[in-house]
């Protein structure tokens, strides 16, 4: 690593504005020995349908240590973007697409995450960024510059010059991609798609059980979730478009890229509403709970996600160039865990970089930052790799153990016996939708 000067602040660039990014670099601007920037592609005011609007789930530990360093202003900020949990806490199931259910996620782990609004937590983590976010920057390529340190070479041209560069620019990292040549990332066949629907009291009641669920059929599921904002937890709604500010049901409906209902184009040739339609007619025969919560959504709300996950990355010499959150270990969504690991990787790495201290003022400050770099970068390869690993899990439960009815038949048992050995907080399953159910048994 090129040597930066003594009394100098170290040079940091970022590239992207993700969780990640942002939440590195709330964390390092304070400190006169760090001059940070982060180039980010993308403008400041992002809206809409883009994920910066849905919501990420993340455990209150890790909340709590982020706020704790976070500068006050940001904090206050931070703070209005956790959504309102339900008493018992956040608390999942899986379920058939019949809304019958077959395991409870209740235990205390899932129970405590909070629910964070994506859009508010950038919101909060932009705070105060005018001096150090530089939007409209694309990132293309850097080179090692000798005494120079590094040199960073944007889409138009323009470059700038730092001591150590961070890729923070998610799953199809640029940086990540001139670092690790061999790394790739793997396609699981999957696709998501995504929409908001109003959260309103009638809408709450109609989430099939407790925070959410994930209801799954031969080859395909559906996730159901929500985020209840604290100020403002019920509307009113323009029906046309969901306000990234607002409390939101979140739906995701998953299946094979190559078997949608719909054969006629590519799904990313889709318009909102024929994405709209596809969720409607992949899941005719399931539950009307299910089908009225996809007939209620926003189509300008739509996200769609072929789901890719990273391949194993080996540890490499550590140098003046590092990566971290999705550039290292993009995820499958089914554990809910990539913005998790993003700020911890943040938090770790500005950890690490602080401490670089104790060889201040001497000629071992480069040593000493490139020693740092290597501790974060294989405490965040052996976190980063697991949690990827553990995802894909997730992924082939739904779909390898879902592939056909047999199959999917034999996994709800699985689910269901899985279910009787968990510590619950309440004995009884919710009576919605089971009595509603009942009803229907009833009426029938
Ligand atoms: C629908 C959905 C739901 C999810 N839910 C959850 C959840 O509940 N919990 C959870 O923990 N995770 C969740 N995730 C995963 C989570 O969104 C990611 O893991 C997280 O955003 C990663 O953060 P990051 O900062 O590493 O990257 P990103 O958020 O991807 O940010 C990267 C940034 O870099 C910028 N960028 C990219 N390339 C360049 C370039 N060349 N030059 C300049 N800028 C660039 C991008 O514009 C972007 O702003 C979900 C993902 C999806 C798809």
């Amino acid at each position: 690593m090129t040597p930066p000067q003594p009394d100098q602040p170290l040079r940091v660039a970022i590239i992207g504005a993700g969780p990640g990014g942002l939440v590195l670099a709330q964390l390092l601007r304070d400190d006169p020995r760090f001059n940070v920037t982060v180039y980010e592609r993308g403008s400041p005011e992002v809206k809409g349908a883009s994920l910066t609007g849905y919501r990420i789930l993340i455990t209150p530990d890790i909340l709590d240590s982020l706020r704790c360093q976070l500068p006050a202003d940001v904090r206050v900020l931070l703070d209005k973007a956790v959504g309102l949990s339900q008493p018992n806490g956040n608390r999942m199931c899986f379920m058939d697409e019949m809304c019958q259910v077959k395991c409870r996620l209740d235990v205390p782990a899932s129970r405590n995450m909070l629910s964070i609004s994506r859009w508010k937590l950038r919101k909060a983590l932009l705070s105060c960024s005018s001096n150090f976010v530089k939007f409209g920057r694309v990132f293309s390529s850097y080179e090692i510059d000798g005494a120079n340190g590094v040199k960073v070479s944007f889409a138009d041209g323009e470059s700038v010059h730092c001591d150590l560069l961070i890729g923070a620019d998610g799953a199809g990292s640029r940086v990540r991609k001139q670092l690790l040549p061999g790394s790739g990332r793997s396609n699981t066949d999957v696709t998501v798609i995504y929409f908001k629907a109003p959260f309103t009291p009638e809408t709450e009641a109609m989430i099939p059980w407790a925070s959410g669920v994930l209801a799954m059929a031969p080859r395909r599921s559906m996730v159901v979730a929500y985020y209840k904002d604290a100020e403002k937890p019920y509307g009113p709604y323009d029906l046309e478009k969901i306000d990234p500010e607002d409390s939101f049901l979140m739906l995701g409906m998953g299946s094979y890229t190559n078997e949608f209902v719909n054969q006629s184009k590519h799904p990313d040739e889709m318009t909102p509403e024929e994405l709209k339609d596809e969720c409607l007619n992949r899941a005719r025969g399931w539950h009307p709970l299910l089908r009225a919560l996809l007939a209620i959504s926003v189509p300008s709300s739509v996200f769609l996600s072929h789901i890719k996950t990273q391949d194993p990355i080996e540890p490499w010499e550590p140098g003046p160039v590092t990566i971290l959150g999705d550039a290292a270990h993009s995820m499958t969504p089914y554990l809910g865990q990539g913005a998790t690991n993003a700020i911890v990787d943040a938090m770790t790495l500005a950890e690490k970089l602080k401490s670089t201290e104790d060889g201040k003022g001497d000629e071992n400050k480069q040593q000493t930052v490139t020693a740092r770099v290597g501790e974060y970068e294989s405490s965040m390869l052996k976190r980063g790799n697991a949690v990827v690993k553990n995802s894909l899990y997730a992924l082939h439960v739904v779909y390898t153990l879902g592939s056909t009815s047999w199959r999917s038949w034999f996994r709800n048992l699985i689910l269901s016996f899985w279910d009787l050995l968990m510590p619950h907080p309440t004995d009884e399953i919710e009576p919605f939708p089971v009595s509603y159910n009942q009803s229907l048994k009833k009426a029938k």
